[in-house]
């Protein structure tokens, strides 16, 4: 089977639009969403309808429940408020009932799914380095866990004898007896230095993740932020990649 891990969509129709053209090319596939469909962009109800269409399973994140107040935001910076106070005011009451019903973590065709981390995933914690994944890997079963929230793609692998190690490989072969924690970075906002939407392919006959990048119209998406008077800080950084 091939499953399509997207993440951190983040009301960015421009990009969400250029990831599921690509994967449309993939004949037979699963699609999985790991959370942050809103806040920051200017989209959150077509970005929400639109995965609603394409995802066979999905789990919430911080800015989707802050979105519905089921998370505080004292903890956001001023710009991730701000977008948060703009997309409550225009979210139809819909699109708010599914952003309440999604958890933040999942197990779905024997893979788990988190937003944050699988360690008490309602508490949005990080991942990004080896003593970050080691407090992890006792917190789920399966032998891979896709996680987003950074929006870094990096990936923790740990061995028989349990030794942690980390790589940014954009192939990762999934071998018997080894664990995997994925970071599959984010489609509408990547803080990694590249702008271009990343999501992660896993395919179960050839055991591997492939991290891909595609780029997309950032022009567009900064031009509706502005109309929309979303922070200016917000609008810059997509094309920058951070
Ligand atoms: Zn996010």
């Amino acid at each position: 089977m091939i499953y399509v891990i997207i993440s951190d969509v983040h009301s960015n129709m421009e990009a969400f639009n250029a990831v599921v053209e690509e994967i449309s090319l993939l004949a037979e596939k699963k699609t999985a969403f790991l959370g942050d469909i809103v806040g920051y962009g200017p989209e959150p109800n077509e970005s929400i309808e639109l995965l609603r269409k394409v995802a066979d399973f999905a789990i919430g994140g911080n800015h989707d429940w802050a979105c519905v107040d089921l998370t505080d935001i004292t903890y956001f910076n001023i710009y991730a408020q701000q977008a948060v106070l703009w997309t409550k005011s225009v979210l139809k009451p819909g699109n708010a009932s599914y952003l309440k019903s999604l958890k933040p973590m999942g197990k779905w065709e024997g893979l788990t799914l988190a937003h944050g981390s699988p360690r008490e995933p309602e508490a949005w914690h990080y991942l990004f380095s080896v003593e970050d994944a080691e407090l992890n890997f006792s917190f789920f079963d399966t032998q891979v866990c896709f996680v987003g929230h950074s929006h870094y793609p990096i990936n923790f692998i740990r061995s028989r004898d349990g030794r942690i190690r980390y790589n940014r490989n954009a192939n990762i072969e999934i071998s018997p007896g080894e664990r995997y924690i994925i970071n599959v970075g984010s489609i509408g906002q990547p803080r990694d230095g590249n702008p271009d939407s990343a999501f992660a392919i896993y395919d179960t006959e050839s055991n591997l993740v492939q991290l891909k990048r595609v780029p997309y119209d950032i022009a567009t998406t900064q031009e509706k932020m502005r109309v929309r008077g979303l922070p200016g800080y917000l609008i810059n950084r997509l094309a920058l990649g951070r």
